[in-house]
This record gives structure tokens, sequence and C-alpha cells, in this order.
């Protein structure tokens, strides 16, 4: 039996587990499938964590993190967990390689993954001038011209946002409608940087060794090519949250979660199960942020402590 189980290695996940083995936790085991170090990796730049004032890439960032906590007693099991279930008071969590090991409190923090549309050069560039996120990266381009790709809220208040650091931004969408709320449609096409070009699909990401530097998009109403040179895309076309391990045999979730599938917690990282904890981008209104991820996964922790201490 393990005193806590934190479900997932990156930001939010190793912020617990740094806490909690500080608090004085004395049983700490983090599932991680890979690595510890979470999305943040995939990115080959960032500069907008508190306190760390070179630009540094995701990688060398979060190495750190994993030492720090391996120091104070947190133990790593690198296997994918499969389910969690809870029985009377404690959880057990499966994980794909047969094993069961049971836990007196658990903290979620397996958190999402953007969704990839499949187009030639998104892969290859990913992290390169293919970004998901304009506060992480927007400002990378100022005073230089992007593209944003999508039809909903996220897609055009991103491209909103962009307009504030960016030179101009070219908002593509496969129709001429948009997804997003009326008043978004209406502030987005008032603005006089973001050109609208619709009915218009991204055939291809293009670049070098140093990133982005244009993007291929086809009308699909004429078919006319045209090759706007940008050195980086903002793709908006849905996120994923990992979820999949709080699925009961029955089809439940183990814990509530809201119409998208993000974890519902309070302000203490509390879900509504008795010591089952979620935090960072797999809950409820997350900023998706590493600066905000590992702020919840700290707040988890210590719950996760007053819970302990008060369940002995
Ligand atoms: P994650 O980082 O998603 O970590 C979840 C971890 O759980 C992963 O390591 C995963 O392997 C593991 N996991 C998932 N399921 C299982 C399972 N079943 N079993 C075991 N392990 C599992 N934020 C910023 O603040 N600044 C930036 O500049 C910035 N740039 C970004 C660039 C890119 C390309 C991306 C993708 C994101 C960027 N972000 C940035 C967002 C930031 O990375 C996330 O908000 C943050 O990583 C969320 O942390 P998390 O711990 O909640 O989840």
């Amino acid at each position: 039996m393990i005193d806590l189980a934190i479900i997932g290695g990156g930001p939010a996940g190793l912020s617990a587990g740094l806490y909690a083995t500080r608090g004085g936790i004395k049983n700490v085991v983090l599932f991680e499938k890979g690595m510890p170090g979470g999305q943040i990796t995939g990115s080959s730049e960032i500069e907008n964590y508190p306190g760390v004032k070179e630009v540094v890439s995701g990688l060398d960032f979060m190495q750190p993190w994993q030492e720090q906590c391996f120091r104070f007693g947190l133990k790593h099991e690198m296997t994918e967990v499969s389910q969690v279930t809870k029985e009377g008071k404690n959880f057990k969590i499966h994980t794909n390689d047969g094993k069961v090991t049971e836990a007196k409190s658990v903290i979620i923090t397996t958190g999402g993954r953007p969704k990839r549309t499949g187009i030639k050069g998104e892969s290859e560039f990913w992290g390169k001038g293919v970004s998901t996120c304009a506060t992480c990266d927007g400002f990378f381009y100022k005073n230089k011209e992007v593209a944003v790709l999508g039809g909903g809220d996220t897609a055009l208040e991103e491209a909103i946002f962009l307009t504030k650091m960016c030179k101009k931004v070219y908002l593509i969408h496969r129709r001429n409608e948009f997804r997003a709320a009326p008043i978004t449609i209406e502030h987005a096409k008032s603005n006089e940087k973001i050109e609208f070009l619709t009915p218009n699909v991204v055939e291809e990401i293009k670049g070098d060794q140093n990133g982005v530097s244009s993007v291929v998009i086809k009308n699909t109403q004429n078919n006319e090519i045209k090759e706007l040179k940008v050195p980086g895309i903002f793709i908006f076309v849905g996120y994923d949250v990992n979820n999949a391990i709080l699925k009961q045999d029955n089809g439940n979730m183990l814990c509530e979660c809201d119409q998208y599938g993000s974890v519902i917690v309070d302000l203490s990282m509390k879900t509504n199960i008795e010591g089952l904890f979620a935090a960072g981008d797999i809950r409820i209104k997350a900023p998706k942020q590493v600066v905000c991820a590992a702020g919840d996964g700290a707040t988890a922790a210590l719950e996760a402590i007053s819970y302990l201490d008060s369940h002995k």
C-alpha cells in the first residue's frame, strides 16, 4: 500500500511530487509512462516561466524538476496507468503491465493534448513554428505576420490575442461560417489586423532547419493555391484531455467531469471523490500554462497531506 500515487509526470505531477515528498509523505510514487517532463518537452522554447530569464528548450527546462523531486524520495514507475478504481477507502492503480498498486490517495495529472490535423509538415515543425498556444508563443512573432487555423471560439480569441503583438494575422478556416460565439466573430471581424481567408484549407506547412517559413493554402471554392510567407502557424482544432484512466467498467467516470471531459475540482484541487485530486491541464478551466500546472500540483499535494493526516 502506498500513501500517494501521482499519475502523470508533467509540471503538475512533478510539482505535486516535490511538495508531497518534501511535505513528509513517505511513500509517494509517480506513474509516468515515459520520461517525466510532460507536453512542454515538445517545445523548442519556453520564456514565460517566472524567474527563468533565459529562453531554453522545454526538455532542458524540465530536466531539473525531476532531479529535484527524486532527491526528496519521489519514486518513478515508468509505466502506463490503464485505470484507477476505488474500493472502500483505498484506490487501485491498474497498470498496463498487469500490476495493481493500492494507494491511500491519488493525484491525477495526466494533462491533455491539442488535436493535430495531420497536415503535411505539422509534425516536422511542431514546436518549431507550429504552435497551439498564443499565450506561450505569440511573443516570438512580435511585429511579424502569422497564420491561425480554426473556426471555433479558441481560434478566434487567440487570433485577436495575437494581434496585440503581431503585425498581421491570417485566419484560415475551411468554411465561410464560424462556430465561435457571435460576439467573438464580431470582434475578430472588426479587427483590422486580421485577414479572413475562407473557405481555405492548409495543404502544407513548409520550412527548414530554422522552423516554419510558409504555409500553403487552397481555396475550396475555386481551388486557388496561395503561399503565405509566415514564420508561424497557430492551430486550434480541438483539445483532448487524457481522462481515459478514470473510466470505470460500468462506463461511468470515477469522479465528476464536465462536458469536455475535464475533471471538476474545487480551488483545493479536490474532486468529488474523497482522497482523489486532479491538477494541471486535466482540470476544468485550466489556463494550460506550465506555471499554472505547477501551482495546481503544489496545491493538490498540500491537500493530499492534510487528507492523509486526517485519515491516519
Ligand atoms: P502534461 O504536461 O500534459 O503532462 C501529463 C503527463 O502525464 C505526460 O508526461 C504524459 O506522458 C503522462 N500521462 C498521460 N497519461 C498517462 C497514463 N495513462 N499513465 C501514465 N502517464 C500518463 N506552457 C507555458 O506555460 N509556456 C509555454 O511556452 C508553453 N509552450 C507549449 C508548447 C507546446 C508545443 C505545448 C504542447 C504546450 C506548451 N505549453 C506551454 C503548455 C504546457 O506544456 C502545459 O500547460 C503543461 O505541460 C501542463 O502540464 P500538466 O502537468 O498538467 O500536463
